[in-house]
């Protein structure tokens, strides 16, 4: 029963916490046409007005350059990618449809004339393809948060930095200066799991116990506890500190070794079984990059 309540709560808990995602069915009637854009050997819909067919032409070479190249570092063929959907769209109060469960859809609000203003840029050429890594790790199973986030956030800026230079450069100046900052230890392994309520526990506990936590600061009652499902949270402490320090491995690691021994990292990683541990990535590290990023994850 305990392992069914933390399997419930895990699961609560697996999704992002970045911008707006909906569950929308592949042909939804939201007034919106899919329109096919085709890069070298793939191919994805995006979702826009009739008027803003123009507009899509257009700026569909900076989708196709980003996915190719968050494809390529990654090491995945993007024909074989179930890329997530986008939808370009004036209407302030779109709502994507939710009839049905599975695809994720992305919205790149566009301004009155059509165009795309500081709001479009940012969900354009910072959120989509952080997210469309997250698409690709789809294939590889249940991930670790640092790692799936790490991988998102270090992949998507390299796609960004090709499309939108000075969006890169402001994101990467705003995690630099987040890892510089004063700030509680960013325990990455430990980021997105599932931890139980501190007033969960203090309920269970005796009043000596209570008053030894007090006075102890590094005391911490001997179990058994018993939770209900109420009674977990997901550890998402420090968030934006925890998505530039994950980053920051992953950048870390490609200086030092190459972006061949990353590609090999990746494949290794997906080949384990799911869910995949920190402990079993960690070492998979060393065996194909020659790094211990042991402490860059603790
Ligand atoms: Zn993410």
């Amino acid at each position: 029963m305990r392992h069914a309540l933390i399997a419930t709560a895990l699961l609560m808990f697996a999704g992002h916490p970045h911008a707006s995602i909906a569950s929308v069915p592949a042909h939804a009637d939201d007034g919106l046409l899919p329109s096919e854009i085709h890069g070298d050997g793939f191919s994805f819909p995006v979702y826009r007005a009739s008027n803003d067919a123009q507009f899509v032409q257009e700026n569909s070479a900076s989708l196709i350059t980003m996915y190719r190249e968050i494809s390529a570092i990654i090491g995945v063929n993007p024909g074989a990618v179930s890329w997530s959907e986008i939808a370009f769209t004036r209407d302030e109060n779109y709502v994507q449809p939710r009839d049905k469960e599975g695809v994720a859809r992305w919205v790149i609000p566009l301004t009155m004339d059509g165009t795309l203003g500081a709001p479009g840029q940012q969900e354009m050429f910072l959120t989509i393809p952080h997210e469309q890594a997250h698409a690709i790790q789809k294939a590889f199973g249940e991930l670790p948060r640092w790692f799936s986030e790490g991988m998102a956030e270090w992949a998507g800026l390299k796609a960004t930095k090709l499309v939108a230079p000075l969006l890169y450069a402001d994101r990467k100046n705003k995690l630099n200066a987040a890892m510089k900052s004063p700030a509680a230890p960013t325990h990455l392994k430990s980021w997105g799991g599932v931890k139980p309520k501190p007033e969960a526990i203090f309920r269970q506990l005796t009043p000596e116990q209570k008053e030894r936590m007090a006075k102890e600061p590094g005391y911490f009652p001997p179990g058994p506890f018993t939770f209900g499902p109420d009674d977990f949270v997901s550890d998402e402490s420090n968030t934006f500190l925890r998505y530039a320090a994950s980053r920051q491995v992953f950048e870390t690691m490609e200086s030092e070794s190459s972006p061949e021994a990353m590609r090999e990292w990746f494949s290794a990683v997906r080949n384990l079984p799911s869910p995949k541990t920190t402990q079993d990535i960690v070492k998979l590290a060393k065996d194909k990059t020659g790094l211990d990023i042991s402490k860059m994850i603790d």
